[in-house]
């Protein structure tokens, strides 16, 4: 195991598919005990037993982050069966183009209830933990998984475009709040990623079988496995270093 990582504590939302389910795998071999947390429990459980198989160590907690009492129960679950968290990934995310002028509220309030007051409602839930490590000397860490979409205007996404621009600016934000008290708050903003984020658009003309698939054959995404690996360097820098935001994209993506 990578040593810098053996003894830590991590939870990772979104951990059922893509970005979530790698930077766990990736933890879980660096020697960290994950806690898996996403709805789709039979995913969880699929990849818990895999880990377990490679020699580390996973705890399935199914869990909906747009669900406050949901996230409160499996944090008492991590802290009863793992201990006090000192790595929290949040990778929980959807993605749900559409026109404005559709008018989709239930979109809006799915993206808006997951990618900010999901991210939110977990670090209320873990900062306890998070600055308790930090208080000991131990380091923690906050990683959130935001978007290029924060930076860039583009058609249909608005809404996502948003969430993510609101998830940056929370990070920093969050940075200003939790730095002093040593525990490390890193936004990642990536550009495509190979993940199952896409398969959730409903418009069949924005989604895998139209542009975003289009997309996909011109740039060449990341694998979400690009992005797990930042958050193992990120996580085993010395306590003093902090990368406060990583904007990752395919080489090809302008
Ligand atoms: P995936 O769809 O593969 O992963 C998203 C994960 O979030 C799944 O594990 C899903 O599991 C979980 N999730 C969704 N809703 C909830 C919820 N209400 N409660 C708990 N878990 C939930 O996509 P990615 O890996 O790409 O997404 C990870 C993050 O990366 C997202 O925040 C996304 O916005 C961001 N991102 C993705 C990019 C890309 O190109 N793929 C680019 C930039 C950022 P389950 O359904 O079982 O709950």
């Amino acid at each position: 195991p990578y040593p810098p990582l053996a003894g830590r504590t991590a939870v990772v939302t979104g951990a059922a598919s893509g970005m979530g389910a790698a930077t766990a795998r990736l933890l879980a071999a660096q020697g960290a005990s994950v806690a898996l947390l996403a709805r789709r429990e039979d995913r969880l459980k699929e990849l818990a037993d895999e880990i377990a198989a490679a020699g580390g160590h996973a705890l399935p907690v199914a869990a909906d982050v747009t669900d406050q009492a949901s996230v409160d129960a499996a944090a008492a679950l991590v802290g009863a069966r793992l201990g006090r968290v000192d790595l929290v990934v949040a990778a929980a995310g959807v993605m749900l183009p559409n026109p404005l002028d559709d008018g989709r509220v239930d979109e809006w309030t799915r993206m808006i209830d997951t990618n900010v007051t999901g991210v939110l409602r977990t670090v209320r839930a873990f900062t306890g933990d998070l600055v308790a490590a930090a208080a000991e000397g131990a380091a923690a860490d906050l990683v959130t998984v935001s978007s290029i979409g924060a930076h860039v205007v583009f058609p249909n996404y608005a809404v996502y475009g948003a969430t993510k621009a609101a998830l940056t600016h929370l990070a920093a934000s969050l940075r200003s709040e939790l730095g002093p008290r040593d525990v490390r708050v890193t936004n990642i903003e990536p550009g495509l990623t190979d993940t199952e984020l896409g398969t959730h658009v409903d418009n069949a003309q924005l989604g895998p079988d139209g542009q975003l698939g289009a997309m996909f054959e011109a740039i060449g995404p990341l694998a979400a496995e690009d992005v797990a690996d930042l958050v193992g360097y990120v996580a085993s820098r010395p306590r003093r270093v902090n990368l406060r935001q990583i904007v990752v994209l395919p080489t090809r993506q302008a």
